[in-house]
């Protein structure tokens, strides 16, 4: 069960993009990595191919380790650690600093 899902906003807690929030595009569960909207953003120098279209430098995101974010709480509008309670037989987000349920 991962504390990040797709959709949420999150925080980023380190390295160059520190400090900045986004929202999170996809998640690779196996790799423990995530995708975030305007985060790691790195310069892709595209060749043209038969199926892709204008070649040239493009700016895109990077999956980076999950562990580098919180998600933010919609309760407390923080980034929060969670924890995992069982809501219908569901697991559900349970945030640590106000106890809001997401
Ligand atoms: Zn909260």
């Amino acid at each position: 069960m991962k504390s990040v899902r797709k959709g949420d906003r999150v925080q980023v807690l380190s390295g160059e993009d520190r400090g900045k929030i986004g929202r999170v595009l996809s998640v690779v569960p196996e790799k423990d990595r995530i995708l975030v909207e305007n985060i790691n953003m790195v310069t892709k120098h595209q060749r043209a191919t038969q199926t892709l279209r204008q070649p040239g430098i493009v700016k895109r995101e990077a999956t980076f380790p999950a562990s580098k974010v919180l998600p933010i709480c919609p309760g407390c509008d923080t980034p929060s650690r969670v924890r995992f309670v069982d809501v219908d037989g569901k697991k559900t987000r349970k945030c640590s600093r106000c106890g809001e349920t997401f």
